[in-house]
């Protein structure tokens, strides 16, 4: 089957992304927007457009029926995701396949498994990754958790297995808390995703998030695209990522990215996916897999040469891998910034109208956005409305270009956190590479002071 239409079911800048690797392949795209998106960028580029709901994204872009009939009237041939949304929901993933129509993603059983998270660690131990130390699955009872979290020592955290985007966890000091947070982890849990699982893992008092990007043919052939380091985060919520970390060493990125690319191999996974790790004093330790494209892949892109969206379609349209593992090479820096509508310090959420916009440029400049000026930016949605995404030949002049775009960058009439990353940009601890995932919640706290 060859794709020659791509329904795009997302929004913002990720919408574009996939247009634009679409329209490169020479392939035509529909925009699904809701009402709320009807003069958004990736709607007035792409090829067609449905409006398929009200502003809320469980009546649109949640919504699997409008969804999919636009993509059946709009004769599409593929759906891409993108990620949030529908990305990694299995259902609407085999209802796509059960209309005949390709799915840019991976196999809907394999986003089963990940989805789950007690269900990933498992599975993830048997593919011979490295885990945080914890319970054998689920954890019911209190009895139970008391005797876990003492054979592994506290503080522990517990974690909701249906769990995402940092919501549905509690770490637990001592003994005596046990009981209630496990209660109250279940409850959150059940409230949030329907589903009051929890389990236990040990709290690692000053690890580093990085992750490894996969791809897979679903035929057991797979690579690893080297790692990328998102340590720089608030509540959870990634603000800055680079590629390559500044703490992996050649060798150890063969090492643990040949682990994952035959943990992939094994599995027969298809398309796009990121291995998540916490990492402290040398150590790797799983978290989880995300079964979609990230965020943060363009810093991976700039450092391989590879268009990730357009090896995620190749893939959906049957065709192999275009590259193999011995002639990837990874050269360079590359740092991404989130740009969000936001108060840059007290982070309020501030959509409005956006009355002046100058994205940066120059050379190795990448800005992703659908921004333009006289848009304005919704209150419904996400708050990201851009990403900066800078290469440097090196990590130290990466960060002097980064300093430079972000001087140049330009959006008025809302609030946006440039300004942070501005600052973010001249701390000592950054230019060091030298931060952990508490690191930028202790800086923003120090800074209050
Ligand atoms: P989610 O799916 O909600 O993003 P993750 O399991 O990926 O959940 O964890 C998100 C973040 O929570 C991690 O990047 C890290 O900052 C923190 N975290 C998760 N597990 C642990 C742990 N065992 N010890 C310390 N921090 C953790």
């Amino acid at each position: 089957m060859a794709i020659n239409r791509i329904l795009i079911a997302n929004r913002g800048e990720i919408a574009l992304r996939i247009h634009r690797a679409a329209h490169e392949m020479g392939i035509e795209t529909v925009a699904v927007h809701s009402t709320a998106d009807a003069d958004a960028m990736h709607v007035r580029l792409a090829d067609h457009a449905v409006c398929i709901g009200p502003p809320a994204a469980a009546e649109s872009y949640l919504n699997h029926a409008a969804i999919i009939s636009a993509a059946e009237v709009a004769g599409c041939d593929a759906i891409h995701p993108g990620y949030g949304f529908l990305s990694e929901n299995a259902r609407f993933a085999e209802k796509v396949e059960a209309h005949d129509i390709a799915w840019i993603g991976p196999k809907p059983e394999h986003i089963v498994t990940m989805g789950d998270k007690v269900q990933a660690k498992k599975t993830a131990g048997e593919l011979g990754l490295p885990l945080v130390p914890g319970s054998d699955g689920a954890v019911s009872d209190p009895e139970e958790g008391r005797k876990i979290a003492s054979e592994i020592g506290y503080p522990v955290i517990i974690k909701a297995a249906s769990g995402g985007g940092g919501r549905g966890m509690k770490v637990c000091e001592s003994e005596d808390k046990i009981e209630s947070l496990m209660s109250q982890a279940g409850s959150e849990a059940k409230a949030a995703f329907g589903d009051a699982t929890v389990y236990i893992e040990k709290y690692l008092g000053n690890p580093r998030h990085i992750e490894f990007q996969v791809f897979g043919d679903g035929n057991g052939n797979a690579i690893h695209l080297g790692e990328r380091d998102c340590s720089l985060q608030r509540r959870h919520q990634k603000v800055l990522e680079e590629a390559p970390s500044p703490v992996i060493s050649d060798e150890e990125r063969e090492r643990m990215g040949e682990v994952c690319a035959q943990a992939m191999r094994d599995m027969g996974y298809r398309g796009a996916g990121t291995i998540e790790f916490l990492w402290e004093d040398g150590e790797f330790y799983f978290i989880e897999m995300n079964t979609r494209l990230q965020v943060e892949h363009p810093v991976t892109e700039a450092i391989t040469g590879v268009d990730l969206v357009r090896e995620q379609i190749r893939i959906a349209d049957g065709k192999p891998l275009s590259v193999a593992q011995k002639d990837l090479e990874f050269r360079g820096h590359a740092i991404e910034c989130r740009i969000n509508a936001e108060d840059p310090f007290t982070f309020a959420p501030s959509p409005g109208k956006v009355t002046y916009y100058h994205p940066a440029g120059g050379m190795h400049v990448r800005v992703d956005s659908g921004l333009y000026a006289g848009y304005s930016i919704p209150p419904y949605y996400d708050s990201m409305i851009a990403k900066l995404i800078v290469y440097g030949r090196d990590r130290e002049g990466c960060i002097m270009r980064l300093r430079r775009a972000l001087e140049e960058m330009v959006v008025e009439g809302v609030k946006t956190n440039i300004p942070l990353h501005r600052e973010l940009l001249h701390q000592k601890d950054v230019l060091h590479g030298d931060y952990s995932i508490k690191w930028l919640e202790e800086w923003l706290e120090s800074r209050e002071d």
